[in-house]
């Protein structure tokens, strides 16, 4: 299967609308995380690299090409690249699986039209958003501008590469801003794969760089005295390292971090339906979602009938080749991940955390972990309060209202929250008092392009998503004439 796909060369750095070779020539080696062999070797770049791709797109942002395109051009580009991913979405979606782990199937579905539709989405908002005349005293003509903030750095994770790239370049392209990108480590090739389709389509050189390495090149972004905003989406702890890195140049900066969302099941549920909504709210990507419903909170009162239906819907998932059309679940996506996700199962055993299912690796040679269920877990323990990233599920069970709410928000993370009920003054009493950017009734997971995303506490700042993730890339110049 490998052999039949077209692996991108990541032997270059793209700068400049040019394949270039890095400054350093230094390069690592790219993983098949369900077979653990390598697939390709990566370029790393370096300060020197960062510097270039800074200067190419500070030229961009005042050329010909890209200034003085008209917005409605902008946003037929961005519609044919998210037409040009539809076309190739079975040879992308190879490529996610290949180097993420994640089934073939999930990325056909999921990922590929995901990032097509935020290309064409944004497309849309490029000749939409636009300033205001405000009503100031009659002797002054006041409006304002929406401009582009410049260079916008991006870094993004590897749990859904080509559309997390496709979240940070698609609006900052329709603001008419010029973008930096660094793809995770582990996960390059759709990002190469990208860049060669902007090439194709003609972006003008210089308005889209991709730049492989480790954090350290992202830190290179971050640093560079000549980038104006930095949109990042990853772990809660390289957040504070990257507002820390941006304080010193006063740089913009939107970040989409971690989180433990909880997953609440009332007594008047839909028991079925929440069963499945549950189960894929944790499994699906392997458990490798910012979004997680990585804690469900059971009403006393159904809780064994929810457990035994929702541990006989989660024994039936095994994984298995992300390549195989019938595998809900692949690989995790690293060494690190793996070994990550084991301590955690056995902090949980130590804490006296009951495993009704799973706790151990799949089988095969690649980092495959089974589906995890812990019950009997009390909300301080530390398998319900920090992000394990993995598929493992910690439940509880609640009394009330007010006891649910206290244990859902009783974190430092308010990323997406989940309720399951139907009971329709409650679903909207429980969203009013739930702290998390987003808030499910009765479904999980939906995320869609038209609506905002992000996170309340230390799930981040700003909104993607919407117009909201398109006024992120832009700055607010307000004009007042005496008349
Ligand atoms: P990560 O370790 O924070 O890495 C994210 C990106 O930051 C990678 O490209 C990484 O490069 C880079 N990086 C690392 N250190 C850096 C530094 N000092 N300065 C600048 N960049 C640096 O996160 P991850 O392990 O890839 O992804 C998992 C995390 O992402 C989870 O916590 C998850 O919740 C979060 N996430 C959040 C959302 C959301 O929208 N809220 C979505 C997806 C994932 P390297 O790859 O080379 O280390
Ligand atoms: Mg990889």
């Amino acid at each position: 299967m490998i052999a039949d796909i077209s692996i991108p060369d990541c032997s270059k750095l793209f700068i400049g609308g040019e394949w270039v070779t890095p400054d350093q020539q230094k390069s690592y080696s790219n993983e098949n995380p369900a077979r653990r062999e390598p697939i390709n070797e990566v370029a790393i770049a370096g300060a020197a690299d960062v510097d270039r791709a800074v200067q190419v797109a500070r030229a961009a942002l005042d050329s010909k090409e890209w200034a003085g395109m008209p917005a409605a051009d902008r946003g037929r580009l961005l519609w044919r690249v998210g037409q040009t991913l539809r076309e190739r979405a079975a040879d992308l979606a190879a490529l996610e699986s290949l180097d993420t782990g994640k089934p073939f199937v999930e990325a056909l579905y999921g990922d590929i039209p995901h990032a097509a539709g935020a290309f064409e989405y944004f497309g849309g908002w490029s000749n939409k958003i636009s300033g205001e005349v405000l009503p100031v005293p009659p002797r002054f003509f006041d409006y304002t501008r929406r401009e582009p903030v410049g260079v916008v750095g991006a870094v993004i994770p590897w749990n859904f590469p080509l559309q997390m790239a496709a979240m940070k370049i698609a609006p900052a392209l329709a603001m008419g801003n010029s973008i930096i990108l660094k793809p995770a480590e582990q996960t390059p090739l759709t990002a190469f794969a990208l860049a060669g389709i902007l090439e194709e389509l003609g972006l003008p050189a210089g308005v889209v760089s991709v730049l492989p390495g480790f954090g350290q090149t992202g830190a290179a972004i971050v640093a560079h005295a000549d980038v104006d905003k930095i949109t990042f989406t990853g772990s809660t702890a390289v957040g504070k390292q990257i507002m820390r890195g941006a304080a010193d140049t006063l740089k913009r900066v939107s970040l989409e971090l971690g989180g433990k969302s909880p997953n609440i099941v009332f007594e008047d549920a839909d028991i079925k339906r929440a069963v499945r909504g549950v189960t894929t709210g944790i499994y699906y990507n392997q458990g490798q979602m910012c979004t997680a419903g990585s804690r469900v909170l059971v009403h006393e009162s159904v809780h064994d009938a929810f457990m035994e239906a929702f541990l006989a819907e989660a024994s039936k998932i095994r994984p298995g080749d992300p390549m195989a059309k019938e595998t809900r679940m692949g690989a995790l996506v690293s060494e690190e991940q793996f070994e990550r996700v084991s301590q955690y199962v056995e902090i949980g055993r130590k804490e006296g955390a009951n495993v009704a299912l799973g706790g151990g690796p799949g089988d095969g040679d690649g980092y495959f972990y089974k589906p995890t269920v812990f019950t009997d877990v009390r909300p301080e323990q530390r398998i319900a309060q920090e992000e394990i990233f993995g598929p493992v599920v910690a439940t509880t069970t609640f009394a009330d209202e007010e006891e649910a709410l206290a244990i859902a928000n009783g974190v430092t993370y308010g990323l997406a929250s989940g309720i399951w009920t139907n009971n329709l003054s409650r679903a909207h009493r429980v969203a009013q008092g739930l702290k998390a950017g987003t808030v499910w009734v009765n479904t999980y997971n939906a995320l869609w392009n038209e609506a905002p995303f992000g996170g309340y506490k230390q799930s981040g700042h700003g909104r993607e998503g919407g117009r909201y993730g398109a006024e992120l890339y832009t700055e607010i110049k307000n004009v007042c004439i005496y008349i």
